[in-house]
Order: C-alpha cells, then structure tokens, then sequence
C-alpha cells in the first residue's frame, strides 16, 4: 500500500482594521443596520472615482514586513471582472501582477524544530457586498426563497496572504493559522475574528505518494471560517482524495465546500467552470509607490513575534503550553504576573483559565499576584472570592488575605500544636475517650487563628495528632 502525504496551501483573507472602507469614506462599523453605510463610490454609481485608504495600505505593507516578505516598490492595483448581485462594479479591485508584498516566510515553532511556511504573496483588496440567502434550510442559495444583500461591507480592505503549498497536515495548518492570525492582531492590522467574519481562509489540499515530485489536482475549501471546521475539512478531503486514488480513480481540480454536520465535502464547482477573471491594471489608481522612510517606519514598530516568544517561553513551560499561551493572547496577563513574583508555570495556568476571559487585567496585578501566590493555601471557594475582589477598585490583597479562611495544613499546624500544648488536660480526656472534648480544642485553634482556620481540617489535623 502506498504511503501518501497531504500538501497543502492557504490562502487567508483578514479585514484590515481601519475607520472607512478601501476606496471611499463610508465608516466601517459591525453591526450597523443593513445598507446604511454606503456612498455613490462602494455602490458604483456612475463616474464616482476611487480614492485608496493609506493607512490599509499601511497595514499590509506592516504585515508583509512582519512575514519577511519583498516589499513592491510600484505596486499595482488590477480589476478582477466577474458579475454576482454583491459586486455592484461587475469587478472587483485587488492587485494581480506586482502585488504590494512579495515573497516571505513564516516560521512555525512546532515540537520537533522550526518549520518554514513559504509566503507568496500578500496583497490589498476590497471585499464583496454580503448576500443573505433566506428562506432556504441551508443558507445557501439553493432552495433559498429570495437573497438579500447588505452593501456595509463592500468596499471593506481586505488583506489576502497566499502560502506556499508547504504544509503536510491538518496539525501544521492549524499552527501556521493561529500564529498567522495572533501576528496579524499583535501587529493591529485586524482583529481577525472569524466567527466575526473578519478572517476567513481557503484551503487548498492535494495528496500524493510520499518521495513523488510535483503536485496532483487540488481540492479548494473555500470560506472557511472556524480553526475546527478546517482541520476536519482537510482531514476530509485527504481521507477521500486517497481513497479514491486507491481506488484507481484519478481526480480533477474542483472547489468543494465543506459540511461539518455531515463531514462530507460536496462539488461547488468544477475546473471546466473555472473564472476567467480577465485581470487588468484599475485604470483610475496610479500605482503604489510606498517611500523608503514609511517602510522604515513600519518595520520600527514591529516588536518581538509570537513564533520567536513562544520559544523563549517553552523554556519555562514546555512547548505545548507556551504555543497555546501565546497563540491564544493570553500571554500578556502571564508576563504581568511573573514580573509580580508568580512562578511561570503558575502564571500560565491562571492566565489560561481564570483570567482567559478577563481583559483588561485588573489595575492592581500586584494583589493579583498575591492572591494567586497564596491560592495553594487557600479553600477553592475563599480563593473564588479573594480572585474575584482583586478586581474591585481600592483592593487590599493583605486584608483580603487576613480575613480568609486557610485550609492550608502547613500553615494550621502550628496553631494546633500550640493548642495540644497548652491544653494537656482536654487532650488527656480526649484520649481517655471524651470524644466531645475535640469541639472545645478546634475552637481553641479557631480562636488562636482569629476564625481564619477551615474547621473541617482542624478537626481532621486533630484527630490525626492525638491518635494513641
Ligand atoms: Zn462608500
């Protein structure tokens, strides 16, 4: 049986963060009611003329710096043609030939050593209107009543980076995007929420036989916008592209989407109805010639990268946690606390889990920090509450603190045995057998702990220690 390898290329799509749209001043703004943000330019009226957005460019100028990628002196934006009800132009401007970025990298840290994802390109667009398919079961098209479009979001800058056919598995797809995409927020170019829409990726996947050269006919995934539904989308076609060379078929070039109710991939279309986008330079841009000082500047404000982080951190946690902390975002609250005297392993652990849905960490990290350092010996429920108030303005870890109940035996053990001592009658009756002397001691090592102490572990310290 012939072992087989998976190939594949993505191409992600992330809406860059600006105020207004790509060509035009309407405002971008999630959430604003249906067609209320559009002008005679995003909706192609006759004679209105584009105008470019400089900070978008900007942004993928940043981006591609950040990926290593050759910055185009003169670049170009081109008129991609085809007709659907959201692309009111009957075209679409994005760059074809001399995009803004060029070739680049990514590195992705994985467990066995760095591996390098090739860049192609990175270029600027401007997406699509938004159809709404109603009526139908499957939001689709087919079998919809009618389809509405809202035009807010046309007109939106979008970002598109196309990878080299570099990747061999779902696992590395997976890395490679959730780094893509913590680079792309780090770097403030987009919020790249997919389940906002803001970032959505095609997949390209093809297999063939381990130590063969070239590649055989690919499948795409378009649109796809969950990390699960792709991981699962690849592992589908994989599973089928093989089998059905197994079978001795061979395969054609199509666009498939994906179902992750059914995890089965259906046509969408096949490669003889492939777009012939007839591509052309926009005749009403002049071409993009980003100064030497702007490159300069960009590139200054691009700090350390996740990847190079997240190295520097698995040699305090181990790689598994330090992707997942970088890649997630939450490794800012993770520094916080390790600069206030939590231990690393701590630090990340609570960053991940009680703090994952707090943001901004409450001002006071250093009582914080104190209360996590302290949660050892501390009840669940009184670290709950003492982890909670460190929130409140005005918070005093230390009273906090002093007035919340230990469970912690190292730090009873004291009290009791202070209470054994000086108390030699009581504990000479417990022994003899007066068993409801024990009640009178825990409320001797209550009073010596001012009510501090959890009496269910005094008790049970107790008993232990007095056992004949
Ligand atoms: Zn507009």
């Amino acid at each position: 049986m012939a072992e087989w390898e998976a190939v594949i290329g993505l191409e992600v799509h992330a809406h860059l963060k600006t105020r207004t749209k790509m060509f035009c001043r309407c405002e971008l703004e999630y959430g604003a009611g249906e067609n209320t943000r559009t002008c005679p330019v995003c909706l192609a009226h006759p004679g209105a003329l584009p105008v470019p957005n400089a900070l978008a460019i900007e942004h993928t100028i940043k981006l591609g710096l950040a990926l290593g990628c050759e910055i185009s002196p003169h670049a170009i934006f081109a008129r991609k043609n085809y007709f659907y009800p959201d692309l009111p132009k009957g075209y679409q401007i994005s760059q074809y030939e001399q995009p803004l970025c060029g070739r680049g990298a990514l590195t992705v840290p994985t467990p066995e050593g760095d591996e390098v994802v090739g860049i192609t390109r990175a270029h600027l667009e401007e997406d699509a209107a938004k159809t709404v398919h109603a009526g139908g079961a499957t939001g689709r098209s087919v079998g919809a009543d009618y389809s509405l479009v809202d035009f807010n979001r046309g007109g939106t800058p979008l970002l598109e980076i196309v990878s080299e056919p570099d990747i061999r598995s779902a696992d590395e797809a997976d890395r490679f995007l959730r780094l893509l995409r913590q680079t792309i927020v780090e770097l403030g170019v987009s919020d790249a929420e997919m389940e906002k829409g803001t970032m959505r990726a095609d997949v390209n996947v093809s297999v063939r036989e381990r130590g063969e050269e070239g590649f055989r006919p690919r499948w795409e995934l378009k649109n796809m916008n969950s990390f699960t539904f792709i991981r699962r989308g690849i592992d589908a076609a994989v599973r089928e592209q093989i089998a059905a060379y197994e079978r001795g078929e061979s395969l054609e070039q199509s666009t498939y989407d994906y179902d992750p109710d059914t995890d089965r991939l259906t046509v969408h279309r096949s490669k003889e109805e492939a777009d012939d986008y007839r591509y052309f330079p926009e005749p009403d841009l002049v071409p993009v010639e980003p100064p030497a000082e702007l490159v300069e500047r960009l590139r200054a404000e691009i700090g350390e990268l996740p990847g190079s982080r997240i190295r520097r951190i698995e040699a305090e946690i181990g790689f598994d946690p330090a992707y997942e902390l970088v890649a997630t975002g939450n490794e800012p609250k993770a520094v916080a606390l390790v600069e206030h005297g939590v231990d690393w392993r701590t630090a990340a652990n609570v960053a991940m889990n009680q703090l994952a849905a707090i943001t901004p960490l409450p001002e006071n990290v250093a009582g914080l920090a104190e209360i996590v350092e302290a949660r050892d010996s501390l009840d669940r429920a009184a670290y709950t509450a003492a982890f909670a108030a460190s929130a409140e303005q005005g918070f005093d870890a230390q009273a906090t603190l002093a007035q919340t109940v230990t469970s912690d035996e190292s730090a009873l053990e004291p009290a009791i045995d202070a209470v054994i001592a000086g108390n030699p009658e009581q504990v000479e009756s417990y022994r003899g057998g007066k068993e409801g002397v024990l009640g009178f001691l825990v409320g001797q090592v209550m009073k010596e702990t001012q009510g501090k102490a959890d009496p269910k572990v005094v008790n049970r310290l107790l008993r232990e220690k007095l056992q004949p």
